[in-house]
């Protein structure tokens, strides 16, 4: 199997949420519709730790599923602080769509990307 470069290589793992996690979302005093009860992980194929899904934002927080093999939780965090720096002709491209502190690479607009700083220490 071949991978065209420049696909987007996102972990194909998924998470059906249960009664009780789509009952914490439903309490949630967020503007945006309800959450789905599947959610795909939003990192990187190959990342370490859990996986996660952003399942819902109240302003400043957002609230990300993040599971295992055996277990799943939901866990409020921040936005990912870093944008990316290459260019400036759309801000909205250039934000990180992920949570702080998050495994992998970063992501926004359909592609993965490292930092300034994380590329020069590794390259
Ligand atoms: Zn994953
Ligand atoms: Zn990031």
């Amino acid at each position: 199997m071949s991978i065209d470069s420049g696909e987007l290589l996102t972990c194909p793992a998924r998470i059906t949420l249960d009664a009780a996690q789509l009952a914490f979302f439903d309490r949630l005093p967020a503007a945006a519709p309800s959450v789905q009860s599947e959610l795909s992980c939003e990192l990187e194929r190959g990342h370490e730790g859990s996986h996660a899904a952003l399942g819902q934002q109240v302003e400043a927080t957002t609230w990300w599923v993040q599971w295992t093999l055996s277990a799943s939780e939901i866990n409020p965090y921040t936005w990912c602080p870093v944008h990316r720096s290459l260019d400036t002709t759309s801000r909205d491209d250039k934000d990180c769509t992920l949570f702080d502190g998050h495994p992998g690479r970063h992501s926004s607009a359909q592609c993965y990307w490292h930092s300034k700083e994380e590329t020069e220490s590794v390259q």
